[in-house]
C-alpha cells in the first residue's frame, strides 16, 4: 500500500535551508524554487527553519528573497532565534559563549552581555545562577582552546546551551562544521550535559509552530537531516520529506523515520518504508 505523495494534504510547508533549498546562498538547489512556488500557488503558507546560526534571520531572508525562494513576509527561523528567545525567557543576563559574531551581536541587541570564555576565569564569571549561562554554537572560528575554556565553566556547574547536535551543514565544496562537532570536542574533555536549542528540540518546535500559525495546521517539514529535520517533524507530530541528494549521513533506523523520501525537491517524494 504505497500512498502517493499528495501536496494538497498540507497547508503549511516548512523548509530547511542547507541541503534542502540551497548549498549556501550562491548555490540554489535546482527544483527548490519551483516546489516552493507551487506550494504558494495552492495557497499554503511557507516558512524556513535552519539550524545554521552564522547569519541573522533577516540576512537569510534577504538572501532567500534575492533568489526568489522567499517572500518578505515568510518567517525564517534559525537556532539563533531559539537561543535568544530561550535565554530571554529564562532571565539570562550574562553569556560566556563560543559562537559566530552574528549571534553575539543578536544577543547584545537583546540586552544580554556576551563574554569570550578565553577572557574570563571560573572565578570571574561568577556563581552558578539563572542569570548566567553558556552557549556553544556552530562556528568556523571556534578553537579547541576556547571550547576547553568553556568546558571549565560548564564543569563548574553553569548551564550550557548548544545550537544543534548536527555534525555539519552541506555547503558548496564541503561542510560547515555544526554544533555537534564542537559539542563532541567539549564532551571529549569534560563530562557535561547540554540543552540543545536547534532542531529537533521542543523549544525549536514551539517557535516553528508559532511561525506557521499553530500546531493544528497540516504541516509538511522538508529537510535533508534525519536527526534535525525529521526529528523536528516527529516533535511536532507532522509529516516530513527527507531529501537525500545532499545529505551527509545515511538513513538511520535509530532516528525518527521520514514519511517520504526524495533525492531533491525536484523529484517526486516516495513513501518511505523503514523495513525496506
Ligand atoms: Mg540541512
Amino acid at each position: 500500500m504505497s500512498e502517493p505523495f499528495d501536496p494538497t494534504r498540507y497547508d503549511a510547508f516548512v523548509f530547511d535551508l542547507d541541503g534542502t533549498v540551497w548549498l549556501g546562498p550562491d548555490h540554489p538547489i535546482p527544483g527548490a524554487l519551483e516546489f516552493v512556488d507551487a506550494c504558494r500557488e495552492r495557497g499554503a503558507s511557507v516558512a524556513f527553519a535552519t539550524n545554521a546560526i552564522i547569519h541573522a534571520p533577516a540576512t537569510l531572508s534577504a538572501q532567500l528573497q534575492h533568489l526568489g525562494l522567499a517572500r518578505p513576509d515568510e518567517p525564517v527561523v534559525t537556532s539563533g532565534t531559539v537561543v535568544i528567545e530561550t535565554l530571554r525567557a529564562e532571565g539570562v543576563e550574562l553569556i560566556a559563549g563560543v559562537m559566530p559574531d552574528q549571534l553575539a551581536e543578536m544577543l547584545i541587541q537583546a540586552d544580554i552581555e556576551v563574554v569570550s570564555p578565553n577572557d574570563v576565569s571560573v572565578d570571574d564569571f561568577g556563581s552558578v545562577g539563572t542569570e548566567r549561562a553558556l552557549v556553544l554554537a556552530a562556528s568556523r572560528g571556534a578553537t579547541i582552546g576556547s571550547i576547553e575554556r568553556l568546558g571549565r565553566l560548564a564543569a563548574a556547574g553553569h548551564r550550557i546551551y548548544i545550537s544543534s547536535k548536527d555534525p555539519g551543514f552541506p555547503v558548496a565544496g564541503g561542510i560547515e562544521p555544526g554544533g555537534g562537532v564542537l559539542f563532541a570536542a567539549l564532551t571529549a574533555m569534560y563530562d557535561v550535559d547540554a540543552t540543545i536549542l536547534g532542531k529537533p528540540s521542543p523549544a525549536y518546535a514551539a517557535v516553528v509552530a508559532n511561525a506557521v500559525g499553530g500546531r493544528d495546521r497540516r504541516i509538511l517539514m522538508c529537510g535533508d537531516s534525519q536527526r534535525a529535520d525529521i526529528g523536528i517533524a516527529a516533535e511536532l507530530g507532522v509529516d516530513s520529506v527527507l531529501l537525500t541528494g545532499h545529505s551527509i549521513l545515511p538513513i538511520s533506523a535509530d532516528l525518527p523515520a521520514p514519511t517520504y523520501i526524495a533525492p531533491t525537491l525536484a523529484d517526486a517524494p516516495r513513501r518511505h518504508h523503514p523495513e525496506g
